[in-house]
């Protein structure tokens, strides 16, 4: 079975520029699927209220070009939407920020929360790491949807694109379970679980500016210059993990998983990738997360994820002590408000599973990943 990814090339975030190349990705593609219902669904990464010039969330011109395609192709009602972390409750800040709103502005195109509809308990006996998620009765009702990822690096999952996009359908208690797994392919079983639920119809990533470094949050904005679209997630995140200078993407564990389980393709071979060659993808020297554990022997690597640490580590001269790291904890290390700590937030180590929840979600970046001298040296050994 061969999977279609259509790329095309776009420098910046001008709109022309983009319509044009969210256009021609979707063409090559070979189109989005026929859409007779009068109303779409477009899944963003909106991950916080972050503007678009720091790589957080997917570009407001991307998302624009994306609602405009599925306008002009099906003139169906567009609806935006994304569960933020639930410690962002201001919506409208929320969407003035990312810019949404702009492109929530056209003609027919509207914005919310998933959370809008509240969340539906989902079993499956194909389920691997979850008995049961709760997902966003919205998501879950929409007959047609358009996801809509940011490429970005992440400190758990290597990459955050189509699959890890689709993670964020499911609610907090949900994805504090998921991150509390303790494995990295545990992880990637929990996220491709919850993405078997219901896989979005179609798929358009900006990868225009993406993020490398310690994502998702935190990590740095690099220029890879490509719309990437298909009707397969682990195909078009397979090109992605390809801009990102992998390899074999296939050591991704979510990769993998998403593999393992035939939602898509396996190898290279599989992927027609029309618009580019796969030679002119990799963004040379793009910093990975998490690249010195990777760089260690495979039959070491099991190991190296206990022996190299990144960890949080609080700098106080940026905490504001909102206490939002302490209610993101899955596993309940931060204590929130110790009169010993001088009202900062204290992480109880014993009890931290290294998920990065609480760096991911601190709004001032106080919460930092600190890498120990092993992985420090690494690192280095590699650059
Ligand atoms: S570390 Fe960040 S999230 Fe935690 S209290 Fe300080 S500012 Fe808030
Ligand atoms: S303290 Fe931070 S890294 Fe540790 S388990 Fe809690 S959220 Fe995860």
């Amino acid at each position: 079975m061969s999977f279609t990814v259509g790329v095309a090339r776009c420098a910046d975030y001008v709109r022309e520029n983009v319509s044009r190349a969210v256009a021609e990705a979707v063409e090559r593609a070979g189109g989005m699927p026929e859409n007779a219902l009068g109303e779409a669904l477009v899944k963003a990464n909106l991950l916080s209220p972050a503007e678009p010039e720091r790589a957080v969330t997917t570009h407001p011109e991307v998302v624009r070009a994306v609602a405009a395609e599925i306008r002009r192709r099906f003139g169906a009602r567009v609806h935006i939407a994304d569960n933020p972390g639930f410690i962002f409750t201001d919506t409208a800040d929320l969407f003035k920020k990312t810019k949404i709103e702009e492109a929530a502005a056209l003609d027919g195109v509207s914005c919310g929360l998933l959370a809008d509809r509240g969340f539906r308990e989902v079993g499956s006996g194909a389920f691997k790491a979850l008995a049961s998620a709760r997902i966003s009765a919205r998501y879950l009702d929409a007959a047609y949807c358009v996801n809509a990822p940011k490429l970005k690096t992440h400190l758990e999952t290597e990459i955050s694109g189509c699959l890890k996009n689709i993670f964020g359908t499911a609610d907090t208690e949900t994805r504090k379970k998921c991150h509390n797994s303790r494995s990295r392919k545990r992880l990637a079983d929990a996220i491709a679980d919850i993405y078997s639920v219901k896989p979005p119809q179609f798929h358009v990533m900006d990868a225009i500016e993406s993020m490398e470094g310690d994502g998702p949050s935190y990590g740095i904005p690099r220029k890879t210059g490509f719309v990437l679209a298909g009707a397969n997630a682990l195909a078009v995140d397979w090109v992605a993990a390809t801009i990102m200078e992998y390899g074999n993407p296939m050591d991704i564990p979510l990769l993998a998983a998403a593999a393992c389980r035939g939602m898509g393709p396996a190898s290279r071979g599989e992927i027609s990738l029309v618009g580019a060659e796969w030679e002119e993808l990799p963004a040379r020297g793009f910093k990975k997360s998490s690249g010195y554990v990777r760089a260690l022997p495979v039959f070491l690597r099991g190991i190296g994820y206990k022996l190299v640490s990144v960890a949080p580590r609080l700098d106080p001269d940026k905490c504001v002590k909102c206490g939002i790291c302490a209610r993101v904890c899955p596993v309940g290390a931060i204590l929130p408000e110790r009169d010993a700590n001088g009202g900062f937030p204290s992480v109880e180590r014993h009890k931290c599973v290294r998920c990065l929840c609480c760096h991911e979600m601190c709004p001032t970046g106080a919460m930092t990943a600190h890498k120990n001298l092993l992985a420090r040296l690494i690192e280095k050994s590699r650059m």
